[in-house]
Protein backbone atom coordinates (compact mmCIF):
# COMPACT_ATOMS: atom_id res chain seq x y z
CA UNK A 1 0.00 0.00 0.00
CA UNK A 2 1.99 2.60 -1.56
CA UNK A 3 0.64 5.52 -3.26
CA UNK A 4 0.17 3.55 -6.00
CA UNK A 5 -1.61 0.80 -4.18
CA UNK A 6 -3.79 3.61 -2.28
CA UNK A 7 -4.56 5.27 -5.54
CA UNK A 8 -5.50 2.02 -7.15
CA UNK A 9 -8.05 1.28 -4.04
CA UNK A 10 -9.84 4.67 -4.17
CA UNK A 11 -9.77 4.64 -7.76
CA UNK A 12 -11.42 1.03 -7.21
CA UNK A 13 -13.83 1.83 -4.53
CA UNK A 14 -14.99 4.70 -6.63
CA UNK A 15 -16.01 2.98 -9.77
CA UNK A 16 -18.08 0.77 -7.39
CA UNK A 17 -16.02 -2.00 -7.09
CA UNK A 18 -14.99 -3.83 -4.17
CA UNK A 19 -11.14 -3.85 -2.95
CA UNK A 20 -8.82 -5.58 -0.73
CA UNK A 21 -5.11 -3.71 -0.07
CA UNK A 22 -2.83 -5.76 1.61
CA UNK A 23 0.58 -4.49 3.18
CA UNK A 24 3.60 -6.25 4.02
CA UNK A 25 4.77 -4.03 6.67
CA UNK A 26 3.19 -2.37 9.79
CA UNK A 27 1.84 0.84 8.35
CA UNK A 28 0.55 2.01 5.48
CA UNK A 29 2.39 4.71 2.58
CA UNK A 30 4.86 2.15 1.01
CA UNK A 31 8.09 4.60 0.47
CA UNK A 32 6.43 7.53 1.37
CA UNK A 33 7.57 7.05 5.09
CA UNK A 34 10.92 7.06 3.76
CA UNK A 35 11.03 9.66 1.45
CA UNK A 36 9.67 12.31 3.92
CA UNK A 37 12.09 12.11 6.35
CA UNK A 38 15.03 14.05 4.52
CA UNK A 39 14.76 18.14 5.33
CA UNK A 40 12.35 19.64 3.32
CA UNK A 41 10.06 17.14 2.63
CA UNK A 42 7.39 16.57 5.42
CA UNK A 43 4.61 17.44 2.70
CA UNK A 44 4.67 13.55 1.38
CA UNK A 45 4.01 12.68 4.79
CA UNK A 46 0.83 14.89 4.46
CA UNK A 47 0.18 13.08 0.97
CA UNK A 48 0.40 9.73 3.16
CA UNK A 49 -1.61 11.13 5.68
CA UNK A 50 -4.21 12.07 3.40
CA UNK A 51 -4.03 9.10 1.48
CA UNK A 52 -4.85 7.24 4.65
CA UNK A 53 -7.79 9.15 5.35
CA UNK A 54 -9.56 9.16 1.66
CA UNK A 55 -9.17 4.82 2.16
CA UNK A 56 -10.87 4.96 5.93
CA UNK A 57 -13.83 7.92 4.67
CA UNK A 58 -14.53 5.13 1.90
CA UNK A 59 -14.19 1.65 4.31
CA UNK A 60 -11.51 0.85 2.74
CA UNK A 61 -9.37 -1.86 4.73
CA UNK A 62 -5.96 -2.12 4.61
CA UNK A 63 -4.51 -5.29 6.39
CA UNK A 64 -1.42 -4.65 7.65
CA UNK A 65 1.62 -7.10 7.98
CA UNK A 66 0.11 -9.18 5.44
CA UNK A 67 2.79 -10.00 2.81
CA UNK A 68 0.53 -11.55 -0.20
CA UNK A 69 1.96 -14.50 -1.30
CA UNK A 70 0.69 -17.05 -4.96
CA UNK A 71 -0.74 -19.17 -2.08
CA UNK A 72 -3.52 -15.96 -0.93
CA UNK A 73 -4.98 -16.44 -4.46
CA UNK A 74 -6.98 -19.16 -3.60
CA UNK A 75 -8.07 -17.45 -0.46
CA UNK A 76 -9.67 -14.64 -2.09
CA UNK A 77 -10.07 -15.55 -5.50
CA UNK A 78 -10.01 -11.73 -7.04
CA UNK A 79 -11.21 -11.22 -10.69
CA UNK A 80 -8.56 -9.06 -10.69
CA UNK A 81 -5.24 -8.15 -9.14
CA UNK A 82 -2.53 -5.29 -8.95
CA UNK A 83 0.94 -6.15 -8.08
CA UNK A 84 2.39 -2.67 -6.74
CA UNK A 85 4.88 -4.06 -4.86
CA UNK A 86 7.49 -1.16 -5.11
CA UNK A 87 10.93 -1.25 -5.48
CA UNK A 88 13.99 -2.32 -3.80
CA UNK A 89 17.73 -1.12 -3.54
CA UNK A 90 20.12 -2.42 -6.39
CA UNK A 91 22.90 -4.03 -4.80
CA UNK A 92 26.08 -2.30 -6.40
CA UNK A 93 28.98 -4.21 -8.42
CA UNK A 94 31.85 -2.96 -6.42
CA UNK A 95 34.52 -5.56 -5.73
CA UNK A 96 34.06 -6.09 -1.56
CA UNK A 97 31.24 -4.95 -1.39
CA UNK A 98 29.11 -6.63 1.63
CA UNK A 99 26.02 -5.63 3.25
CA UNK A 100 27.66 -6.00 6.50
CA UNK A 101 30.13 -3.17 5.46
CA UNK A 102 28.07 -1.10 3.53
CA UNK A 103 24.86 -0.07 4.69
CA UNK A 104 21.35 0.90 2.26
CA UNK A 105 19.79 3.87 2.53
CA UNK A 106 16.56 3.04 3.38
CA UNK A 107 17.41 2.26 7.11
CA UNK A 108 19.72 4.95 7.41
CA UNK A 109 16.37 7.28 6.68
CA UNK A 110 14.08 5.12 8.87
CA UNK A 111 16.12 5.41 11.57
CA UNK A 112 16.86 1.65 12.37
CA UNK A 113 20.06 2.69 12.34
CA UNK A 114 20.82 5.53 14.29
CA UNK A 115 23.80 7.33 12.77
CA UNK A 116 25.34 10.74 14.88
CA UNK A 117 28.34 12.49 14.70
CA UNK A 118 30.42 10.08 12.62
CA UNK A 119 32.41 10.17 9.69
CA UNK A 120 30.24 8.74 6.68
CA UNK A 121 30.96 7.97 3.30
CA UNK A 122 27.42 8.03 0.67
CA UNK A 123 28.19 6.38 -2.91
CA UNK A 124 26.08 7.73 -5.12
CA UNK A 125 25.04 11.50 -5.46
CA UNK A 126 21.83 10.60 -7.28
CA UNK A 127 18.78 12.91 -5.77
CA UNK A 128 18.35 9.88 -3.06
CA UNK A 129 22.19 9.92 -1.98
CA UNK A 130 22.27 13.76 -1.52
CA UNK A 131 18.96 13.72 0.26
CA UNK A 132 20.51 10.90 2.94
CA UNK A 133 23.32 13.22 2.91
CA UNK A 134 20.84 16.37 3.74
CA UNK A 135 19.60 13.82 6.42
CA UNK A 136 22.87 12.35 8.19
CA UNK A 137 24.14 16.03 8.69
CA UNK A 138 21.04 17.17 10.96
CA UNK A 139 22.58 14.63 12.93
CA UNK A 140 26.05 16.37 13.24
CA UNK A 141 27.70 13.92 11.00
CA UNK A 142 30.63 14.34 8.22
CA UNK A 143 29.42 13.88 5.25
CA UNK A 144 31.35 12.55 1.98
CA UNK A 145 29.48 11.75 -1.06
CA UNK A 146 30.99 9.83 -4.01
CA UNK A 147 29.69 10.11 -7.97
CA UNK A 148 30.90 9.04 -10.85
CA UNK A 149 29.22 11.51 -13.17
CA UNK A 150 30.20 15.67 -12.60
CA UNK A 151 26.34 16.47 -11.73
CA UNK A 152 24.98 15.87 -8.37
CA UNK A 153 20.89 14.79 -8.13
CA UNK A 154 20.55 15.48 -11.75
CA UNK A 155 17.02 15.26 -11.54
CA UNK A 156 15.56 17.14 -9.17
CA UNK A 157 13.92 19.83 -9.49
CA UNK A 158 15.82 23.45 -9.98
CA UNK A 159 15.21 24.89 -7.47
CA UNK A 160 14.78 22.37 -4.61
CA UNK A 161 18.24 20.87 -5.88
CA UNK A 162 20.08 24.48 -5.89
CA UNK A 163 18.68 24.55 -2.06
CA UNK A 164 19.83 21.62 -1.35
CA UNK A 165 23.20 21.76 -2.81
CA UNK A 166 24.05 24.96 -0.95
CA UNK A 167 22.91 23.22 2.36
CA UNK A 168 25.47 20.22 1.54
CA UNK A 169 28.17 22.72 0.93
CA UNK A 170 27.04 25.17 3.95
CA UNK A 171 27.59 22.09 6.00
CA UNK A 172 30.89 21.10 5.30
CA UNK A 173 29.98 17.74 2.90
CA UNK A 174 32.78 16.86 0.94
CA UNK A 175 31.39 16.44 -2.54
CA UNK A 176 33.79 13.97 -4.39
CA UNK A 177 32.23 14.43 -8.39
CA UNK A 178 33.74 12.50 -10.86
CA UNK A 179 35.16 9.94 -8.58
CA UNK A 180 33.86 6.49 -8.54
CA UNK A 181 34.15 3.56 -6.01
CA UNK A 182 36.30 1.20 -7.34
CA UNK A 183 36.44 -0.90 -3.68
CA UNK A 184 34.70 -0.89 -0.23
CA UNK A 185 36.46 -2.41 2.52
CA UNK A 186 35.30 -2.39 6.62
CA UNK A 187 35.27 1.50 6.90
CA UNK A 188 37.12 2.14 3.55
CA UNK A 189 36.11 2.75 0.19
CA UNK A 190 39.18 3.26 -2.35
CA UNK A 191 38.21 5.51 -5.19
CA UNK A 192 39.59 6.82 -8.95
CA UNK A 193 39.11 10.18 -9.69
CA UNK A 194 38.69 11.39 -13.70
CA UNK A 195 42.63 12.32 -13.33
CA UNK A 196 43.22 9.03 -12.74
CA UNK A 197 44.27 9.54 -9.21
CA UNK A 198 43.60 6.59 -6.58
CA UNK A 199 42.79 7.59 -3.16
CA UNK A 200 41.70 5.81 -0.41
CA UNK A 201 38.90 7.24 2.19
CA UNK A 202 38.10 6.37 5.38
CA UNK A 203 35.01 6.32 7.57
CA UNK A 204 32.81 5.21 10.34
CA UNK A 205 29.98 4.35 8.31
CA UNK A 206 29.61 3.79 4.24
CA UNK A 207 26.13 4.33 2.68
CA UNK A 208 24.98 2.71 -0.98
CA UNK A 209 22.82 5.05 -2.74
CA UNK A 210 23.17 3.76 -6.32
CA UNK A 211 19.50 3.42 -7.34
CA UNK A 212 16.31 1.17 -6.94
CA UNK A 213 15.02 -1.22 -9.50
CA UNK A 214 11.20 -2.76 -9.75
CA UNK A 215 10.69 -5.11 -7.25
CA UNK A 216 8.11 -7.22 -9.61
CA UNK A 217 8.71 -11.24 -8.50
CA UNK A 218 5.34 -11.31 -7.19
CA UNK A 219 4.01 -10.59 -10.76
CA UNK A 220 6.05 -12.69 -12.57
CA UNK A 221 5.35 -15.19 -10.00
CA UNK A 222 1.64 -15.18 -10.09
CA UNK A 223 1.52 -13.93 -13.80
CA UNK A 224 1.19 -17.47 -14.85
CA UNK A 225 -1.75 -17.98 -12.20
CA UNK A 226 -4.40 -15.30 -12.74
CA UNK A 227 -6.08 -13.80 -16.01
CA UNK A 228 -5.80 -10.26 -14.90
CA UNK A 229 -3.05 -8.92 -13.08
CA UNK A 230 -1.61 -5.70 -13.62
CA UNK A 231 1.37 -4.05 -12.85
CA UNK A 232 1.43 -0.41 -11.13
CA UNK A 233 3.96 2.03 -9.79
CA UNK A 234 7.59 1.59 -9.31
CA UNK A 235 6.82 -1.87 -9.24
CA UNK A 236 6.47 -1.34 -12.84
CA UNK A 237 9.12 1.49 -13.64
CA UNK A 238 10.71 3.79 -10.69
CA UNK A 239 9.52 7.06 -11.73
CA UNK A 240 8.08 8.47 -8.34
CA UNK A 241 4.91 9.16 -6.49
CA UNK A 242 3.44 11.53 -9.52
CA UNK A 243 3.68 8.46 -11.70
CA UNK A 244 2.48 6.20 -9.60
CA UNK A 245 -0.25 7.79 -8.70
CA UNK A 246 -1.10 8.36 -11.83
CA UNK A 247 -1.17 4.71 -12.55
CA UNK A 248 -3.03 3.61 -9.85
CA UNK A 249 -6.09 6.26 -10.95
CA UNK A 250 -6.00 4.78 -14.08
CA UNK A 251 -6.16 0.85 -13.42
CA UNK A 252 -9.14 1.73 -11.60
CA UNK A 253 -10.93 2.60 -15.01
CA UNK A 254 -9.29 0.23 -16.52
CA UNK A 255 -11.05 -2.50 -14.53
CA UNK A 256 -14.15 -0.88 -14.32
CA UNK A 257 -14.68 -0.60 -18.32
CA UNK A 258 -13.52 -4.45 -18.52
CA UNK A 259 -16.04 -5.09 -16.09
CA UNK A 260 -19.07 -2.75 -18.22
CA UNK A 261 -17.80 -4.73 -21.15
CA UNK A 262 -18.64 -8.09 -19.52
CA UNK A 263 -22.11 -6.82 -18.73
C1 LIG B 1 14.67 8.65 -0.03
C2 LIG B 1 13.61 8.72 -1.08
C3 LIG B 1 13.09 9.95 -1.44
C4 LIG B 1 12.12 10.04 -2.43
N1 LIG B 1 11.64 11.26 -2.75
C5 LIG B 1 10.74 11.39 -3.75
C6 LIG B 1 10.26 12.67 -4.14
O1 LIG B 1 10.64 13.69 -3.58
N2 LIG B 1 9.37 12.73 -5.16
C7 LIG B 1 8.93 11.61 -5.83
O2 LIG B 1 8.13 11.71 -6.76
N3 LIG B 1 9.37 10.37 -5.46
C8 LIG B 1 10.26 10.24 -4.44
N4 LIG B 1 10.71 8.99 -4.08
C9 LIG B 1 10.18 7.81 -4.78
C10 LIG B 1 8.76 7.46 -4.30
O3 LIG B 1 8.75 7.30 -2.90
C11 LIG B 1 8.29 6.18 -5.00
O4 LIG B 1 8.39 6.39 -6.41
C12 LIG B 1 6.84 5.83 -4.65
O5 LIG B 1 6.69 5.65 -3.25
C13 LIG B 1 6.44 4.56 -5.39
O6 LIG B 1 5.17 4.18 -4.99
P1 LIG B 1 4.68 2.67 -5.09
O7 LIG B 1 3.32 2.64 -4.50
O8 LIG B 1 4.86 2.17 -6.46
O9 LIG B 1 5.71 1.83 -4.20
P2 LIG B 1 6.08 1.92 -2.66
O10 LIG B 1 5.86 3.28 -2.12
O11 LIG B 1 7.42 1.33 -2.53
O12 LIG B 1 5.01 0.94 -1.98
C14 LIG B 1 5.04 -0.45 -2.21
C15 LIG B 1 4.43 -1.13 -0.99
O13 LIG B 1 4.20 -2.51 -1.29
C16 LIG B 1 4.49 -3.27 -0.12
N5 LIG B 1 4.73 -4.66 -0.55
C17 LIG B 1 5.73 -5.13 -1.32
N6 LIG B 1 5.57 -6.46 -1.54
C18 LIG B 1 4.44 -6.83 -0.89
C19 LIG B 1 3.73 -8.07 -0.75
N7 LIG B 1 4.15 -9.19 -1.33
N8 LIG B 1 2.59 -8.08 0.00
C20 LIG B 1 2.13 -6.94 0.59
N9 LIG B 1 2.77 -5.74 0.48
C21 LIG B 1 3.90 -5.68 -0.25
C22 LIG B 1 5.72 -2.57 0.45
O14 LIG B 1 5.89 -2.89 1.82
C23 LIG B 1 5.35 -1.10 0.23
O15 LIG B 1 4.63 -0.58 1.33
C24 LIG B 1 11.66 8.86 -3.08
C25 LIG B 1 12.17 7.62 -2.70
C26 LIG B 1 13.13 7.54 -1.71
C27 LIG B 1 13.68 6.20 -1.31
Amino acid sequence: SGPAGMQAALSLKRQGLDVSLYERDNKPGGLLNVAANPPYKHRIRSLRDFLVRQLNKNGIHIALNRNFELKDLQHGHPDYLIIATGCKPITPKIPGYNPHHCLDLLPVLEGKINIHGKEVIIIGGGDNGCEVADYLLTKNNRVTIVESSLTLAPSMEKKNRRALLNRLKNKGASLRVGCTATRIGANEVEIITNKNDFQKLTADYIVQAIGFQPNNELYFEIKGHHPHVTLIGDAFGTKGIASALLQGEVVGYMISDMEKLKG
